[in-house]
């Protein structure tokens, strides 16, 4: 198998696996319990914590665990726009965001509030001076994602953050799902981060969402403490001990496997713009890890199929899109619905081998000749 994928979701390395199953089994009890055996539950949740915490650069009490990146974006945007809703109704966000905060948005816009989309440099970078005259006294919310999914276009989020510093009650949120483990993440200027463990070699069905200890939220979850306020139910300790395991692994050697990826990218696009009728959307600001190309004339869907007869995987749009019409983001960066139609995303990591990438750019081509003989273009 070539798995080139791994922005949709990563294999879950062993020892996080190994540091699940273990939680499970010696620690049974509820972290809630008041019993000696709920309160040893309690003291490992309380020391994954902070360990995340302590990755992070933040305080104990800015966790919160989540069930992943799609739950954090939604109690990031909803609990705050509950919790400030005197401030104001106005929202601001971008057309590169992943579904589970588009989806939210419409969700607002639907319920009255004014959600403005800031404008796309040719960079791919959010216009700052748009931001700037877009910013408003009522803007209760600016959501912005650190990493894009399908082009990986990485957003200076500092840059953003400190200009949003002169407008205290403007809270700033970044999804940084696609950018925690593969990149630098510095949360200084920034009120809420939110990322999922299954996306760094951790579970599915864990993720986070980073709180500075000034926001308040509502929660959107209720029914009783659990780890924390935002989020009742019972604490999974397992689950949150190997997301803290998959961070602290994830984290390691960034830089490295940081130029790995970049080296193995660099091959991969060198190959690709020498075939025919093959655009490289991905620019200079994407992250090595996602390569997003459009095959003019060939059905993204069609070929992903066809890829994955050979077991290479690759994909389309996002994995969380549900439709096939075009992909949003590329249409956004690229204002070319033909591009955006045929785009496809390639995912590396630090797993991929030299060799993978050899037999991918052979099957590729092969494959979009016999997919242009079939449609009658040569
Ligand atoms: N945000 C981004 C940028 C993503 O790429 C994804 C997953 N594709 C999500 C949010 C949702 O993450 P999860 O699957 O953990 O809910």
């Amino acid at each position: 198998m070539i798995y080139l994928d791994y922005s949709a979701t990563t294999p879950v390395n062993r020892e996080v696996l190994e540091s699940f199953y273990k939680v499970s089994i010696d620690y049974p009890a509820n972290a809630n319990s008041l019993h000696k055996l709920g309160r040893e539950s309690f003291h490992l949740m309380e020391a994954a914590t902070n360990q995340v915490a302590n990755l992070l650069g933040v305080l104990k009490e800015e966790v919160i665990f989540t069930s992943g990146a799609t739950e954090s974006n939604n109690l990031a945007i909803l609990g705050t726009v509950l919790k400030y809703k005197s401030r104001g109704k106005h929202i601001l966000t971008t057309k590169l965001e992943h579904s589970s905060i588009l989806d939210t948005m419409d969700y607002l816009k639907n319920n009255g509030f004014e959600i403005e989309y800031l404008n796309i440099l040719e960079n791919g970078m959010v216009d700052l001076e748009d931001l700037k005259r877009k910013v408003r006294n009522d803007t209760v919310l600016v959501s912005i994602n650190h990493v894009n999914s399908e082009i990986g276009l990485s957003q200076d989020v500092n840059k953003i953050g400190e200009i949003l510093q002169k407008y205290p009650k403007v809270i700033f949120h970044v999804d940084g799902t696609q950018a925690i483990g593969k990149i630098k993440v510095n949360l200084d200027n920034i009120d809420l981060y939110s990322f999922s463990a299954h996306k760094i070699y951790g579970l599915k069905g864990v993720g986070c969402l980073i709180k500075k200890k000034h926001i308040e939220l509502e929660p959107i979850i209720h029914g009783g403490k659990s780890q924390t306020i935002y989020r009742s139910g019972t604490p999974c300790v397992a689950l949150y001990v190997s997301l803290a395991k998959a961070l602290k692994l994830a984290l390691e050697n960034l830089d490295n496997k940081y130029e790995y990826v970049l080296k193995l990218n660099q091959k991969l696009k060198k190959n690709l713009e020498t075939m025919k009728g093959i655009y490289i959307n991905s620019n200079e600001n994407s992250i090595p890890h996602i390569l997003n190309i459009s095959i003019l004339g060939i059905k993204p869907e069609t070929l992903m199929h066809s890829l994955a007869e050979e077991d290479i995987y690759i994909s389309t749009k996002t994995a969380c899109s549900y439709d096939n019409s075009m992909s949003e983001s590329v249409y956004e960066f690229t204002k070319n619905k033909e591009k955006a139609k045929t785009s496809v995303r390639i995912s590396l990591s630090y797993l991929t081998v030299d060799k993978e990438i050899d037999i991918f750019l052979k099957v590729l081509e092969k494959q979009i000749e016999e997919l242009r003989l079939k449609k009658g273009e040569y």
